[in-house]
């Protein structure tokens, strides 16, 4: 017997601007990258919403963000890779998902961080 699991994708505000979310919508139905692992799963998407943004106090944002997915029944997060990259309290966001949530910190692309703001990365392409 297979349960659906509920995924929420959070993405970038700014990124969103220019961006449809094909990448990581793309990754979610044809189920590579970030969410090859749920291969005999079955999902369904819930929720693919923004950060809130840059704000005052954008941990506010994602405490709402929080409250709304527990109301959906979200089961897993999806934090973007676009928010991985750029996003300066992508690990706070990991942390306080984790609490409610399984977590995935990101959508498409590789599984690893390609680049930090301090340091160099090997990449590999
Ligand atoms: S992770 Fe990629 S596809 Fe998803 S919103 Fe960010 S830039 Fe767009």
């Amino acid at each position: 017997m297979k349960t659906t699991r509920k995924v929420a994708i959070i993405v970038r505000e700014e990124t969103s601007k220019t961006c449809v979310g094909k990448g990581c919508l793309n990754a979610f139905y044809q189920k590579i990258d970030a969410f090859e692992k749920y291969q005999d799963e079955s999902l369904e998407l819930v929720a693919f919403c923004d950060d809130g943004g840059v704000s005052e106090d954008p941990i506010e944002n994602i405490r709402n963000r929080i409250e709304k997915f527990k109301k959906i029944g979200v089961d897993i997060v999806h934090v973007s890779t676009c928010i991985r990259a750029k996003s300066p309290i992508y690990k706070e966001m990991l942390v306080l998902f984790s609490k409610e949530f399984d977590v995935m910190g990101y959508t498409h692309g590789s599984a690893v961080r390609k680049k930090s703001m301090h340091h160099h990365s090997q990449e590999n392409l």
